[in-house]
C-alpha cells in the first residue's frame, strides 16, 4: 500500500464516518453500489493490517422505507424509523462484507457511553476485542434510546469520540462534498492541506442532505480530533474507490494533526453543544490565570447538562473555554453567585466546593 504523501505516520487504526446521504438513497433505500465500494476498501486496509471501525449512519433514512415519517420532526418518530432502519441497514452490511470474508459488529452507542467512566471502559474493551478478533465494528448513535439529553447530536461528533476513545490515528469523514472549499466547488478544487491551527472561514454553498451535520460542523469535528495528534481527512464517498482515494491518492481536504499533544484538548473533544454557563469579570480573570471556576462567579446556566459533563464556558457573549463540570444544571441554577463555603447549605450531597476544577478546564474556543 503506498501512502498519501502528507502522512508522517502510517496509520494503525482507522474510524471511517459515512453519513445517511452516502448509504441510503433520497426514497431511503440503501445505497447497495456504495456499501460495495465501502466494503471492498475495508476489506483491503484489513489485508495490510490496518484495523477499520465504521460509524454509519442512516438507521433513520431508511426506515422511511417502512413508515412516512411525515412533516413533524418527532423525537418518537425518529426513534421509530431508526429502530426499522438500522437492522436494514445492518443486514446489508453483513451481506457485502461477508463477500471478503469479513465479520462486522453492531455497537449502538450513546455520548453517555463514551462520556462516563465506567461505561467508556466497557465500551473500549468491547470494542478492542472486536477488532483483536478481526471484526470491523460499525457504530451508530443507539437512535431508538438516546434523546436530547444523551445523544452526542450527530455522528461526526460520535466519530470523533469513537476515533479518540479507540486511540485511532486517522478519522475519514466521508461526504457529498470532495473536501473543504473556499470558492465555490464550480469554480475551484478542494483544498488540499489545512494546517494544524490554521483558521478557516468557510463560506456556505448549501447544506448536504439528509444527515444532521453539514461541511462547518466537520470541520469542527476534524479541528477537535487534530488537537489529540489525530490526522483528519474530508472526502467524497463518490470516487469509485472511496477510502483507496483519500489515502492513496490525495483526494479530500487533509487536516494535519498537533505534535504537541495538548492533555487538555481531551475535554474540548467531549464538549456538549448546548451546555453553557456565563461567568463575571472576577471569574473570567481567574480562569485565564489557571484558576478553577466558583459558583460565584457563574452569571448565567444555559442548556441541559449533567455532572461530569463538558459545557462551553462564556464572558461577554463570547466563548473562551470548556470545562468538565461537577454540578448539573438544575443544580447550577441554584448556585448562581453562591460562596462555596454555603454550598452544602443548598446541594446536600454536592461532591466539590467549585463548579470546574483548574484540571479539567480548557481554555480556548
Ligand atoms: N444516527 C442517525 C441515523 O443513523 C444519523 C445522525 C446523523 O446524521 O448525524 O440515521
Amino acid at each position: 500500500m503506498k501512502w498519501r504523501k502528507h502522512f508522517e505516520i502510517t496509520p494503525q487504526r482507522i474510524v471511517i464516518k459515512v453519513g445517511s446521504a452516502s448509504v441510503s438513497k433520497d426514497d431511503g433505500s440503501i445505497n447497495k453500489p456504495f456499501l460495495n465500494k465501502l466494503s471492498k476498501d475495508i476489506a483491503y486496509l484489513r489485508e495490510n493490517n490496518i484495523q477499520v471501525l465504521l460509524v454509519s449512519s442512516g438507521a433513520i433514512n431508511t426506515g422511511r422505507q417502512v413508515i412516512d415519517p411525515g412533516k413533524k420532526k418527532e423525537i418518537a418518530t425518529q426513534q421509530a424509523l431508526a429502530s426499522i432502519g438500522q437492522p436494514l441497514l445492518m443486514a446489508e452490511y453483513s451481506r457485502v462484507f461477508k463477500k471478503h470474508k469479513i465479520i462486522v459488529s453492531q455497537n449502538l452507542l450513546t455520548h453517555e457511553d463514551l462520556r462516563n467512566k465506567k461505561r467508556l471502559m466497557n465500551t473500549r474493551n468491547c470494542l478492542f476485542k472486536l477488532l483483536k478478533n478481526g471484526v470491523v465494528p460499525i457504530i451508530n448513535e443507539n437512535d431508538s434510546v438516546a434523546y436530547e439529553e444523551i445523544s452526542s447530536g450527530d455522528n461526526d461528533q460520535l466519530a470523533v469520540l469513537v476515533a479518540d476513545a479507540i486511540e485511532a490515528d486517522c478519522l475519514i469523514l466521508l461526504t457529498e462534498a470532495r473536501g473543504v472549499y473556499m470558492e465555490s466547488p464550480k469554480l475551484s478544487e478542494p483544498m488540499q492541506i489545512v494546517n494544524f491551527g490554521q483558521k478557516l472561514d468557510i463560506p456556505t454553498f448549501g447544506k448536504t442532505k439528509p444527515g444532521r451535520g453539514g461541511i462547518q460542523m466537520k470541520v469542527t469535528a476534524a479541528q477537535k480530533l487534530t488537537r489529540l495528534g489525530k490526522t483528519v481527512i474530508i472526502s467524497s464517498f463518490k470516487w469509485p474507490k472511496p477510502i483507496r482515494a483519500c489515502l492513496e491518492d490525495n483526494k479530500g481536504t487533509f487536516f494535519r494533526p498537533s505534535h504537541k499533544v495538548e492533555k487538555k484538548a481531551r475535554i474540548a473533544s467531549l464538549v456538549k453543544n448546548d451546555a453553557k454557563i456565563s461567568v463575571d469579570k472576577g471569574a473570567y480573570v481567574a480562569l485565564l490565570q489557571n484558576g478553577s471556576l466558583l459558583p460565584v462567579g457563574m452569571t448565567k446556566i444555559s442548556g441541559k447538562f449533567s455532572r461530569g459533563d463538558c459545557v462551553r464556558l462564556y464572558y461577554k457573549g463570547e466563548c473562551f473555554g470548556q470545562g468538565l463540570v461537577e454540578f448539573n444544571n438544575d443544580e447550577a441554577k441554584k448556585l448562581i453567585g453562591v460562596k462555596s463555603t454555603e454550598i452544602k447549605k443548598i446541594i446536600k450531597d454536592a461532591p466539590s466546593q467549585l463548579m470546574i476544577h483548574r484540571d479539567n478546564l480548557y481554555i480556548g474556543d
